[in-house]
């Protein structure tokens, strides 16, 4: 038996084997993993299926802990009549006691076609980058980066549409992420929002659902513009928020969900430096994201995939077609699984905005 006793050119000893845990994590996953997934056969068993998980799911969200307002507080703090003709509202929502959401409404000049609410996800100061806040640089850098001024491009299209900012993001944030400087203006606290929510048995995910539903209850009282068709749309960290808003309200009646389908397993555990805000404690055991984007079946969903997306994880689109196939399932049940577009794109994580020509 040798000693260590030389350091490195570092001052610390070299240690050729790691002794972590992901090993260990796969095993408890692969043994555990989605025990609620559906495995009926018809479209009776799928209503009763759907009603449980979709009970399990809001649980495990936190759902069950918060309740939605009767007398939803709003304020309309800002009217602006942007370049391309877009009115922009500027809202104050009240979502919970103490609990303000702002956003902006952006109303097109003609009839609308539709409404959308179009969810921010990281790295683009939320509502900002989203409703297209092409005058801070450093929004607009990462409006070309990502492409992430899908709300603007919405309302152009002649859908009114809702960017607001999600909890953590924008006008949301909280210390120690809150400043001017262009990287605190563009980053979010959800990680410190992950790690104030858990321990309350809350969630992230939970929490923009929710916030979701009372931005959705708001659109009712306020009405003026047709629901019937009501969308949301997100790109990565406001897809997540898309999927799980389709899955668990039913006045979502189209999505658009690009960077953010992919098994967990390769996604979010081999893949653990993603941030806490995409985590649900005990979730893996019950559904993976084709189950649970199953509970929108036979809804339209509108799917994009980077083939290079890191985020896809190690095996790349795989880890995507996997759920794909999962989703195709529920969908054939209502023989609606061309109600599934799933567009693939080359390149990293970006959104595209080529799939707007679907809707
Ligand atoms: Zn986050």
């Amino acid at each position: 038996m040798s000693g260590q006793n030389e350091l490195t050119r570092f001052g610390t000893y070299h240690i050729d084997r790691y002794y972590g845990s992901l090993a260990g994590m796969l095993k408890h996953f692969d043994k555990t993993a989605r025990k609620d997934a559906f495995t009926g056969h018809d479209r009776a068993a799928f209503e009763e299926w759907r009603k449980q998980e979709r009970s399990c799911l809001s649980g495990l969200l936190g759902l069950d802990r918060l309740s939605r307002p009767n007398l939803i507080h709003s304020e309309i703090t800002e009217r602006v009549r942007l370049s391309d003709g877009i009115l922009r509202e500027k809202v104050l929502l009240e979502t919970e006691e103490d609990v303000t959401m702002p956003l902006f409404l952006l109303i097109p000049p003609e009839t609308p076609k539709g409404v959308f609410i179009a969810l921010p996800g990281h790295l683009g100061g939320g509502k900002y980058s989203v409703a297209g806040c092409y005058e801070i640089p450093a929004v607009r850098e990462q409006i070309e980066l990502f492409h992430y001024d899908y709300g603007r491009r919405l309302a152009r299209m002649g859908y009114v549409t809702v960017c607001p900012d999600c909890r953590g993001f924008g006008e949301r944030r909280d210390t120690p992420f809150t400043g001017d400087e262009p990287e605190r203006f563009l980053n979010g606290s959800c990680k410190n929002l992950a790690n104030m929510a858990l321990p309350l048995g809350l969630t992230v995910i939970g929490l923009c659902v929710f916030d979701g539903m009372v931005l959705i209850d708001y659109l009712e009282q306020r009405g003026g513009w047709p629901l019937e068709n009501l969308g949301c749309i997100g790109f990565s960290g406001g897809g997540m928020q898309t999927m799980y808003l389709a899955a668990l309200d039913e006045r979502i009646k189209q999505a658009v969900i690009s960077g953010y389908f992919y098994g967990f397993r390769d996604s979010l555990l081999i893949l653990n430096d993603n941030c806490p805000c995409n985590y649900v404690p005990g979730l893996w055991e019950h559904l993976d994201m084709g189950d649970i984007l199953s509970l929108f079946a036979p809804k339209p969903v509108f799917i994009q995939s980077c083939e290079n997306d890191h985020l896809n994880g190690p095996r790349g689109l795989s880890n995507v077609f996997e759920q794909l196939a999962v989703l195709r399932k529920s969908y054939a049940l209502f023989d609606a699984e061309d109600r599934i577009c799933h567009d693939i794109r080359p390149g990293e994580h970006c959104f595209h905005e080529e799939i707007l020509k679907n809707l």
